[in-house]
């Protein structure tokens, strides 16, 4: 049964010894009985009554904590068992208390797990990319805070839909020091989206731009998706920058559409750039004296932003 649960939920070896604090004896039964199959909803309660008593309420919860998926193969909707590397998201963006259970070595070894499983996935998306440049790694970009804006702005709904950042919650590498609740969907009703398990909170336009403007000011990079919504990603904690400063993927994921201007002769030498930059580019040392390192630029443009003497500006990359 062991071997079953392990391989039709993908647990790696690192998450093993801590199984209970992610799946309960009814998830592990549910899981074993399901194993890679898909089912119809009244099929699938049908299956799980001997183990629970409310099987519709049961599915409910562990579609909500990422132990199901919702699949369309079937021709409507139906469920199927759904993996580790969702489900731990999840728990530590919604039960963050539960996450912490696990062992601080145990969490960094599967932080590890997790960028060097997004990595190997981008691997043969970069090699593509770099044999034909049009194709991107990933439809994500640098976005400037106007640009994010104005995304914002030209969407037609009035309702967005914010949700805990799952790299930050996941790694906690700058918890306590950078927001982490900035998710930001446009299109955010899919099925296995946080919102349609039931997380998440809807909010204005207004309100989402104030969102972007704080994580701007706050040291959060705007990698806009143009389709599901906008991410204000970190440096230490994102998956996707993390992973494609592992395979050497700096400037083509999240794409760079900016170069950084640096007016010295503005420059007030105030360290903002030195303290928002997540990249070490702008650096301050000891007398006050600032640099800036271009081959450590990923040209998100928030020193842009925060530079209260304009002595930042953009270009468009080559
Ligand atoms: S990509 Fe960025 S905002 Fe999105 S979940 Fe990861 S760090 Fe958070
Ligand atoms: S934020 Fe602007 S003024 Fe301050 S040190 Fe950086 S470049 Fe100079
Ligand atoms: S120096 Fe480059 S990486 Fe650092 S904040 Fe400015 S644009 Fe971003």
């Amino acid at each position: 049964m062991w071997e079953t649960i392990v391989e039709t939920f993908e647990i790696p070896e690192e998450a093993r010894p801590f199984i209970e604090v992610y799946l309960t004896d009814t998830d592990v039964k549910a899981i074993e009985l399901m194993g890679a199959g898909s089912y119809l909803p009244e099929d699938l309660f049908r299956l799980l009554k001997p183990i629970v008593e409310d099987p519709q309420a049961y599915t409910q919860d562990a579609y909500s904590r990422g132990i199901f998926n919702k699949t369309a193969e079937l021709g409507e909707i139906g469920y199927k068992v759904g993996t580790f590397a969702k489900c731990i998201t999840y728990l530590a963006q919604y039960d963050p208390e539960a996450w912490k259970k696990i062992p601080a070595e145990v969490r960094e070894k599967i932080d590890v797990w997790y960028v060097n499983k997004y990595a190997e996935e981008a691997k043969p998306r970069l090699e593509e990319s770099l044999r034909n440049p049009s194709k991107l790694i990933e439809n994500a970009f640098f976005y400037t805070l106007e640009e994010t804006l104005a995304l914002i702005d030209r969407q037609e709904q009035e309702e967005f839909c914010v949700f805990p950042c799952n790299c930050k919650a996941l790694a906690l590498k700058c918890e306590g020091r950078k927001p982490s609740n900035v998710c930001l969907g446009f299109h955010y009703k899919s099925i296995n989206s946080d919102y349609d398990r039931g997380h998440g909170k809807l909010i204005t336009k207004e309100e989402a731009k104030a969102l972007v403007r704080m994580a701007n000011k706050n040291g959060l990079m705007q990698t806009t998706e143009t389709e599901w919504g906008i991410c204000n990603c970190c440096g230490c904690c994102c998956y996707p920058i993390r992973s494609s400063q592992q395979i050497g993927a700096k400037g083509l994921w999240p794409k760079k559409i900016y170069d950084i201007v640096w007016d010295e002769e503005a420059c007030i030498r105030c360290g903002k750039c030195a303290r928002i930059c997540n990249f070490g580019a702008f650096t301050q040392d000891a007398e006050k004296r600032i640099s800036f390192d271009r081959e450590k630029c990923w040209g998100c443009t928030i020193c842009m932003n925060n530079c209260p003497k304009g002595a930042i500006s953009i270009v468009k990359a080559q």
